[in-house]
C-alpha cells in the first residue's frame, strides 16, 4: 500500500499486501485429461517442511519471529474485530485501532486476515496454546460479523484485498490451528464478498484519486486473488474457489510475461510480484505451462531492474527497462523499496520458483532480500506504526510510516514465520539446504526421519558446520546451494576434505550413505566486489561481502556523492574487534560500513560513487 496523504509524485493509491499461504501440500493438477500429459512431464516441486520443523538457534532471524509472535498475540481483539461489527451494525465494544484499520480508515480490517495467519503459523512453530486460542476466538468473533449481503465490503476501497487476506488467515487457521470453525467461515466469507469482486482481474486505475471512487474497484487488488484461490479449492475440494481463481487469472499481463514482453513499467510493484505467485500457483494447479513462464520470466526482470540489496520498485512502481531511472532514484525518493510487503511477496515467488525449478539463484535472490532489506526493518511498535520504505538516497534513515497500521504491518509477521520454511526443502531423494542460517531442521521424507544441525555465523563468515542427526544409516541426496557469487567454495565430509570442485550458482548434489553425527563443513568464501546501479552509471556502485551489501555509515559532515577509489573500498576489512563493521581507508580518510540490518539510527547511503577506472 501506499501513502494515501503523499500522492506528490503520483495522484494515485497503490495497495498492496502480500496474499497467500506456501501450502506444502497445495500443488496438484485438475482433473482434467488435458493436464494429465503435463503432469506426466513435469517433476514433482520440492516439498516444504512444516513451521514446528524449523527451530531457529538465537539470532536476528529468531528475535524478528519472537517480536512479531509477541506483537500479533498481543492484539486487542475487540479492536481487531470492529470494523467488522461496526460494518455488519452489530454491538462492538472497546475502541478502534487506529491509523489505516480503523472502521471508516483507508483499508478497515485489511491486516486482520494476515495477523491471523501469523498467529496460526507462529502457533505451529512454537505450540503455544494462548496464540491457537485466540486464533480460534478470532475466527469465532469474525465469523458472526457475517451477513449474507456483505455489508463489510459495502463502501469499502478494498474488497478484493481484504478477501484475499481473509482467505489465507482462514485457510491458515484451519490447516495449522485445526480449526474446523474456519472453514465454515471460510465458505460464508467467500459468499458475501463475491458481488463486491469485479468480473475479471482489471488492471489499477492509475487515474483513482484518494478519497474518490470505491465501485469501480480503483486501487484494488484483484489480479493478486488466484493463488489463494487454487490453494482453497485444494484444501477444500469446492469448486467455486477454482472458478474464481480461474476468474481473476491476470492473463493479460501473464501472457505477455510468458511472450518475453516486459510488461512492467508503471505497474505497482509489490502487488505485480504478488500476481506472480498467483502464476506460479496456476502452473501447480492447473499445470498449464504459460504460467510458469510467465512467473519466470517476470522474476528474470524484476531481477533486471532490482537495487543491489534486491529491493525493487522505487515509489512503489516498476521502472522502465535498461532506463536510468534507479539511478535517478537515488537523488531524491525515498520510497526505494516497500519492503516488508516487498520481501514477503519475493520470498513466496521465489520459494515457489525453487521449488518448482530447483535453480539455486532463486535463494540466492532470496538470501539477498533477507540480509538487505527485511531482516533490517526495525519491529512494529506496540502503537502501530511500522517499518514501510527502504531508503537508498545519499544520507538515507530507518523511519517509519506516518500512519499507523499499514500494510507492512500485516506482511512483516508473516515473513518472519516464513523464514523457516524457505530454509531447508526435501523430495522423494533427498533435501535441500537453502539458507545457511543456525537453526534446528527435522524432516520426514517418504517416512524416513532425519534432520541437521546448522551452526554458523554466516553471511559474517564464511563457514558453515551441518550436522545430521539419522535415526538410523541412510542414503540419500543432501543439495547445498553454492551461491553465484561465492569462488573457491569448498566442502569437507567428517573433516575430509572433497576434492571435486563446487559449481557456484547451483546446488551441489552429494548422494551416500550418511549416518547420524556426520559432519558437513561449507565454506563459501564471501567475496567482496562491486556492482554498479546500471549499465550507464557503472561509477555509482553498491559494496557487497557475499550475500551482505555493506553501506556507508555517515557522519554529520560527509558526502556520501564525493567519489573514492574502487580499490580502496573493494579493500574494506572487517573490523578487528569481530562486530558487524567494516572499514576501507581512502584517500579522505576512513570510511565505516555496515550491513542494514546492523545500521540503527545512523545515517546510511546504500550506493557510492567511485572514481572512473
Ligand atoms: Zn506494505
Amino acid at each position: 500500500m501506499s501513502d494515501p496523504i503523499d500522492s506528490r509524485r503520483r495522484s494515485f493509491l497503490a495497495l498492496g499486501v502480500g496474499a497467500g499461504v506456501g501450502w506444502a501440500g497445495g500443488w496438484r493438477f485438475g482433473a482434467r485429461a488435458a493436464s494429465r500429459a503435463v503432469a506426466d512431464e513435469i517433476t514433482a516441486p520440492l516439498s516444504e517442511l512444516e513451521y514446528g520443523q524449523v527451530q531457529f538457534d538465537a539470532g536476528p532471524l529468531d528475535d524478528q519471529a519472537r517480536e512479531n509472535h509477541r506483537l500479533v498475540l498481543g492484539l486487542d481483539e475487540d479492536a481487531l474485530l470492529r470494523p467488522f461489527r461496526v460494518r455488519a451494525g452489530l454491538p462492538a465494544p472497546g475502541h478502534e485501532l487506529g491509523g489505516w484499520y480503523d472502521t471508516y480508515a483507508f483499508a478497515p480490517g485489511a491486516t486482520f486476515g494476515q495477523w491471523m495467519s501469523a498467529l496460526s503459523r507462529y502457533y505451529a512453530i512454537t505450540g503455544n496454546v494462548a496464540s491457537r486460542d485466540k486464533v480460534q476466538r478470532l475466527v469465532l468473533g469474525y465469523a458472526a460479523t457475517i451477513d449474507a449481503d456483505g455489508s463489510f465490503y459495502r463502501k469499502n476501497r478494498f474488497p478484493a484485498y481484504t478477501y484475499d487476506k481473509l482467505v489465507g488467515g482462514l485457510m491458515d487457521a484451519r490447516r495449522l490451528s485445526g480449526d474446523d470453525a474456519a472453514l465454515a467461515a471460510l465458505a460464508r466469507t467467500t459468499r458475501a464478498a463475491e458481488p463486491y469482486l469485479p468480473a475479471r482481474a482489471i488492471p489499477r486505475n492509475e487515474h483513482a484519486r484518494p478519497g474518490e471512487d470505491f465501485s469501480r474497484h480503483a486501487w484494488d487488488e484483484s489480479y493478486t486473488l488466484p493463488e489463494n484461490q487454487f490453494l482453497a479449492w485444494g484444501m477444500t475440494g469446492d469448486r467455486r474457489h477454482l472458478e474464481l481463481g480461474r476468474r481473476f487469472l491476470y492473463d493479460e499481463f501473464f501472457a505477455a510475461l510468458a511472450r518475453g514482453e516486459n510488461a512492467l513499467p508503471g505497474k505497482h510493484a509489490y502487488s505485480h510480484v504478488n500476481a506472480l505467485s498467483s502464476a506460479a500457483q496456476a502452473y501447480l494447479s492447473l499445470g498449464t505451462p504459460m504460467y510458469l513462464a510467465a512467473a519466470q520470466r517476470g522474476f528474470d526482470m524484476v531481477a533486471a531492474q532490482s537495487f543491489a540489496t534486491g529491493g525493487w520498485g522505487p515509489d512503489e512502481h516498476f521502472v522502465v527497462p535498461d532506463s536510468s531511472a534507479l539511478a535517478a532514484s537515488l537523488a531524491d525518493q525515498n520510497k526505494s523499496f516497500e519492503t516488508p510487503c516487498g520481501a514477503y511477496a519475493h520470498f513466496k515467488l521465489t520459494r515457489y520458483l525453487l521449488r518448482i525449478t530447483r535453480d539455486a539463484r532463486y535463494g540466492d535472490s532470496m538470501e539477498r532480500v533477507l540480509y538487505n532489506t527485511v531482516l533490517g526493518a526495525t519491529p512494529i511498535q506496540p502503537d502501530g506504526h511500522a517499518f514501510y520504505y527502504s531508503d537508498y538516497t545519499r544520507r538515507a534513515e530507518k523511519t517509519f510510516h506516518p500512519d499507523r497500521w499499514p500494510c507492512c504491518s500485516g506482511t512483516l509477521p508473516m515473513i518472519a514465520a516464513d523464514y523457516r520454511i524457505s530454509t531447508c526443502f526435501t523430495d522423494s531423494q533427498g533435501a535441500y539446504v537453502n539458507l545457511y542460517v543456525p537453526a534446528q531442521v527435522d524432516w520426514n521424507r517418504n517416512g524416513a526421519m532425519g534432520g541437521l544441525s546448522i551452526q554458523t555465523d554466516y553471511p559474517y563468515a564464511s563457514t558453515v558446520l551441518m550436522t545430521l542427526r539419522l535415526p538410523s544409516t541412510q542414503t540419500f541426496t543432501l543439495n547445498l546451494r553454492i551461491p553465484a557469487w561465492t569462488r573457491g567454495a569448498a566442502l569437507a565430509i567428517n573433516g575430509r576434505r572433497e576434492t571435486e570442485p563446487l559449481a557456484a550458482g547451483r546446488f551441489a548434489a552429494i548422494r551416500r550413505e550418511w549416518r547420524s553425527g556426520d559432519r558437513i563443513e561449507l565454506d563459501l568464501p564471501l567475496v567482496q566486489r562491486l556492482e554498479s546501479i546500471d549499465a550507464a552509471h557503472p561509477e555509482t556502485v553498491a559494496l557487497l561481502a557475499g550475500p551482505l551489501v555493506l553501506m556507508r555509515v555517515l557522519k554529520e559532515n560527509d558526502s556520501a556523492t564525493s567519489p573514492v577509489a574502487r580499490a580502496a573500498l573493494l579493500a574494506a576489512q572487517r573490523h578487528r574487534s569481530g562486530r558487524h563493521e567494516w572499514q576501507a581507508t581512502t584517500e579522505a580518510g576512513s570510511l565505516t560500513l555496515k550491513p542494514f540490518l546492523d545500521i540503527d539510527a545512523e545515517s546510511y547511503s546504500a550506493y557510492q560513487e567511485v572514481l572512473p577506472s
